[in-house]
């Protein structure tokens, strides 16, 4: 088996922002996809704590759970298609009967919807807008990608 790789498209919301998650402070805000998308950003600082991490590890639980049950169903798929063509081969000859059963497959979830109850901020530093939770702009936020307050 090589490398797969797997499309997971995330739902964005009506203008375009992704829901995000800090692996620190478990505070969730949403980017501009064009921000997220953006190669030039490696890390991004999160807007409510403030700490730089790489910006793979800002993706929300449901996307990474969605990831991982797509990975899933592609391995049964595979065990179906090799072992069960050896054991085609196998019941051939006739002296053993062998049957497979797969593990019944999980349903793919749907994704979420991004949460409605976020409000639009602008960080003027880097002429961008991040949308997070109302008291984190009361209280004041980060910008994502350079960090100031
Ligand atoms: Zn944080
Ligand atoms: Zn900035």
């Amino acid at each position: 088996m090589g490398v797969v790789s797997f499309e997971i498209s995330i739902p964005l919301d009506p203008d375009g922002f992704i829901e995000m998650e800090c692996d620190y402070c478990k505070n969730r805000f949403m980017l501009h996809h064009q921000i997220y998308e953006s190669e030039d950003n490696i890390n991004f600082f999160c807007p409510i704590c403030g700490l730089p991490n790489r910006t793979n590890t800002f993706f929300v639980p449901e996307v990474l759970e969605k990831a991982q049950q797509i990975a899933l169903n592609y391995m049964y798929d595979e065990i179906d298609r090799t072992l069960g063509k050896s054991l085609k081969q196998f019941n051939k000859n006739g002296l053993v009967k062998m049957t497979m059963k797969t593990p019944k497959r999980k349903i793919e979830k749907e994704l979420y919807a991004p949460s409605e109850d976020y409000v639009q901020c602008e960080k003027g530093c880097c002429g961008l807008k991040v949308k997070v939770k109302n008291i984190d702009k009361e209280i004041g936020i980060y910008c994502p990608v350079c960090g100031r307050s």
